[in-house]
C-alpha cells in the first residue's frame, strides 16, 4: 500500500517552518481527536495519520531523510510499519498543546485520559544522617525517628458536590473550531472528589496530622558523604488516602580521627622517624576495622606510599574494594641536644647521607605511587 505524501497529510509546503508544521497538526489532531468523533474508524485513521506525519516532519533528523528518499527513507524507524497506538500518540504529543491550556486539558494530559479522582500523593520528607567511615564501608541498619505527616483519626470524608465526585469539572467551550469540551482538576476539592465534612481540631486542612514516626534503615556497604537514599512511602501520607510520598536520607560523614576517605580509598598519614625510616621498622597503623601491622623497608623515602589492599571503600553497585594508602612522613626533629648534633655532624659527612640523583623520588613518581 502506498503513503499519502506526509506534507500532503498535513496540508504544508515543503518549504514549512517548523511553527506552520506544527500549527497543521493541531488542527487535524483537534478535528479528527477521537472525543470529538467517538466510534469513527475513519476519523482514527486520520488522526494517526497526521501524528505520523507530524512525527517525521518535526524531527529535523527524519525530515531531512524524508525529503531526501521519500517513505524508504523512513524503513524501521519508528513509525515503519505504521504500528502506532493512541497512546504512543497521547504521550509523544502531548508536549504540542501543552502551551494552549485548552488543548492541555482537552487531551487530559496525555495518555492517561479523563475521569476518575486523582489520589494525591503525599510530599517527600527529608532527614540527615550522620554515619561514621566504618558505618560507611561496611554497611549499617540504623533506626531513625522523624515526623511525618499521617492521616487523623476520625476524619469524616463527604464526596465533593462541585465535581460529583469526580475530581473534574467538564466544560463545554463554543471555539472558532467547533464546540470543544475541556476539563479541568475541580478547584473545590482540588481533584480529590472528596471533602472534609468534619475533623478533629489537631488534623490540618488535608485530614493529616503529624506524627513520630520510627523506621529501620538498611544503608548498604559504599555510600559517601552527600548522597541521597530515596525510601518510598516512607514520606508524608496523602491527604484522603493518597499514596505516602518518599523518605530522602541524607548521608553525612562523620570525619574520623586519623583516617581521610578518598573516593574509594582511605588515606592514612604515617610519622617515621629518621632512624625508623633509614633502618626499616613494623608500625602499627590505624585502619576502618581495626589496627593493622605494616612492615616499613629500610631506606623508605618520604612520600613512599604503602597499599593495604582492600582496605578502602565498597564499589556501591558493583565489585571491588578501594584500598587503604598510607602515605610515609618521615619527622625531622626541631630541636637536637649538643650530643646529637655531634652525631648529626659526623653523619652529615657520610656520602650515604647526601642526597643523590638516583636515591631522590621525583614529584611524578610520588603521583604515580598514589594512583
Ligand atoms: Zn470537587
Amino acid at each position: 500500500m502506498s503513503k499519502r505524501d506526509y506534507y500532503d497529510i498535513l496540508g504544508v509546503s515543503k518549504s514549512a517552518s517548523a511553527e506552520e508544521i506544527k500549527k497543521a497538526y493541531r488542527k487535524l489532531a483537534i478535528k479528527y481527536h477521537p472525543d470529538k468523533n467517538p466510534d469513527d474508524k475513519e476519523a482514527e485513521e486520520k488522526f494517526k495519520e497526521a501524528a505520523e506525519a507530524y512525527d517525521v516532519l518535526s524531527n529535523p533528523e527524519k525530515k531531512g531523510r524524508y525529503d531526501q528518499f521519500g517513505h524508504a527513507g523512513m524503513g524501521g524507524q519508528g513509525f515503519g510499519g505504521g504500528g502506532f497506538s493512541m497512546d504512543d500518540i497521547f504521550s509523544q504529543f502531548g508536549d504540542v498543546f501543552g502551551d494552549e491550556s485548552i488543548f492541555g486539558s482537552f487531551f487530559g494530559g496525555g495518555g492517561g485520559r479523563r475521569g476518575g479522582s486523582r489520589r494525591t500523593v503525599g510530599s517527600n520528607i527529608r532527614i540527615k544522617l550522620k554515619l561514621t567511615l566504618p558505618e560507611m564501608r561496611n554497611g549499617v541498619e540504623k533506626k531513625v525517628k522523624y515526623k511525618r505527616m499521617v492521616a487523623a483519626e476520625g476524619v469524616k470524608f463527604g464526596s465533593c458536590k462541585h465535581c460529583g465526585g469526580s475530581g473534574v469539572v467538564k466544560q463545554v467551550t463554543q471555539t472558532f473550531l467547533g464546540q470543544m469540551a475541556t476539563q479541568s482538576a475541580c478547584p473545590v476539592c482540588g481533584g480529590l472528589g472528596q471533602i472534609i465534612e468534619s475533623k478533629p481540631s489537631e488534623a490540618n486542612e488535608q485530614g493529616l496530622v503529624s506524627k513520630e514516626f520510627e523506621t529501620s534503615l538498611k544503608i548498604p556497604g559504599g555510600v559517601a558523604n552527600g548522597m541521597q537514599l530515596s525510601i518510598s512511602g516512607k514520606g508524608n501520607e496523602g491527604p484522603a488516602g493518597g499514596a505516602s510520598g518518599d523518605l530522602i536520607v541524607l548521608v553525612e560523614e562523620i570525619p574520623h580521627e586519623e583516617l581521610t576517605r578518598d573516593n574509594n580509598n582511605v588515606i592514612y598519614n604515617l610519622w617515621l622517624s629518621f632512624p625508623e625510616a633509614t633502618l626499616g621498622s613494623s608500625v602499627e597503623v590505624p585502619t576502618l576495622d581495626g589496627k593493622a601491622k605494616i612492615k616499613v623497608d629500610a631506606g623508605t623515602q618520604p612520600g613512599k606510599v604503602l597499599r593495604l589492599k582492600g582496605k578502602g571503600f565498597p564499589e556501591l553497585n558493583g565489585y571491588g574494594k578501594g584500598d587503604q594508602l598510607v602515605v610515609v612522613n618521615v619527622y625531622i626533629p626541631k630541636k637536637v641536644n649538643s650530643e646529637e648534633k655531634e652525631l648529626l655532624l659526623k653523619l652529615q659527612d657520610s656520602d650515604h647521607f647526601k642526597p643523590d640523583e638516583k636515591g631522590k623520588s621525583s614529584f611524578f613518581d610520588r603521583l604515580k605511587e598514589m594512583f
